[in-house]
């Protein structure tokens, strides 16, 4: 609902001269997801369309923080993540133009592995590299990087740490799990997804950087019609600064109004639940002889095989569920040495899914 009052009221969201009363409160909710993830004084973030824009301007502010060295000037980034990491990180460097390397893990990267890929490289690929991509909730497997351990080398490294925490970010809010995000305070920038596990309506995203003022170096516009919304006497925070979008909607509203409505109890609660259901699916898989486990569930995710399907019978299966308007479950793969393996996938958000729920689609696949 109050998606709806936000968009009717048509509030420009660029510069606090035109939307101060929205950008406080969008920076109310902000300044929550920011102490949920312990980095120090001074971080800050801006709500964005999404994860995949809130990556491309994290990678971008590290790049550019890069090239202030004269000496990186005339290089082509590159950038270091794994293989679990999510398709918008390749995507994005792709639209930055910077190279990309892949630690070849699915599950965590840690790291060590992060440190023999660095030795690994050549002279001049190690000039070009500027930055790291840990994944705090891998999408298809809900698989937390060695944070700690890359935050590490990054420091003495001298590489920007970003940690991509698009899905799994809700969970800094979940005592249960909250541990193994360990490390993510010591990040350069991390984007979260209030539009994945904190249930806000589309599109919200977040960027947040420990130094705001180096993605303000990398983003913010320059015009003369734009001068007097920077102008001292325009004092305030201008959420274009910190992105790559100019006019926006004050998109993180709906975030704080609900947070003032339920309370941040609330979402710990719900998001907790989100956990617990993988759980109780894990189990399920476990009694039902025709289904089992590929992993451990992490967070709030479960993969699972149908004993003897080939890749065929998952996606005739979730068409035909599809079709029949019961469930969308869609297959994945997974990776396992050199092979990869198609099976089913569960990603719990909705607190009000139900055991039977579960149960209903287990039982779809005998
Ligand atoms: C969903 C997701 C993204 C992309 O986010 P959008 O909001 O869909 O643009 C990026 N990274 C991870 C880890 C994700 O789960």
């Amino acid at each position: 609902m109050f998606d709806l009052v936000t968009s009717a009221s048509s509030i420009h969201g660029a510069y606090w001269m035109e939307g101060a009363g929205g950008i406080f409160c969008e920076n109310e909710a902000m300044s929550w997801i920011v102490s949920l993830t312990g980095l120090p004084d001074g971080a800050f973030g801006v709500f964005t369309s999404g994860g995949t824009a809130a990556n491309l301007s994290a990678i971008v502010t590290a790049r550019e923080h890069w090239r202030e060295n004269d000496a990186f000037k005339a290089e082509k980034g590159l950038i270091i993540t794994s293989i679990g990491a999510h398709s918008s990180i390749k995507a994005m460097a792709k639209v930055a133009d910077v190279d990309i390397l892949l630690v070849d893990t699915e599950d965590i990267m840690y790291g060590k592995a992060f440190q023999k890929t660095i030795d690994g490289l050549t002279t001049h690929q190690r000039k070009r590299l500027f930055a790291v991509v840990g994944t705090g909730g891998t999408t298809n497997a809900g698989i937390i990087d060695d944070l700690e351990g890359i935050a590490t080398i990054c420091e003495k490294e001298n590489l920007w740490f970003h940690v991509d925490a698009t899905y799994g970010g809700g969970a800094l809010a979940a005592d249960s799990v909250r541990h193994l995000f360990h490390g993510i305070e010591k990040a350069d920038s991390i984007t979260i997804d209030p539009h994945k596990w904190m249930f806000s309506p589309y599109d919200c995203g977040a960027v947040i950087y420990k130094k705001p003022e180096l993605a303000k170096k990398a983003h913010a516009q320059e015009g003369s019609y734009l001068d007097i919304f920077k102008d001292e006497g325009a004092h305030g925070f201008n959420p274009t600064d910190y992105q790559i979008q100019l006019t926006r909607r004050v998109r993180g509203l709906p975030l704080w109004f609900s947070l003032a409505t339920h309370g941040t109890d609330k979402y710990k609660e719900t998001i907790e639940r989100g956990i617990e259901l993988a759980q109780i699916a894990g189990r399920l898989i476990e009694e039902n002889p025709h289904v089992e486990l590929v992993r451990t569930p992490s967070l709030s995710c479960v993969l699972y095989r149908r004993i003897g399907w080939k890749p065929k019978d998952y996606t005739h299966w979730t068409y035909e569920n599809h079709r029949k308007g019961f469930a969308l479950v869609a297959p994945t793969k997974w990776k396992t040495g050199d092979t990869f393996e198609t099976v089913s996938r569960f990603c719990f958000i909705n607190p009000d899914t139900t055991e039977e729920d579960i149960t209903l689609i287990l039982d779809s696949m005998k």
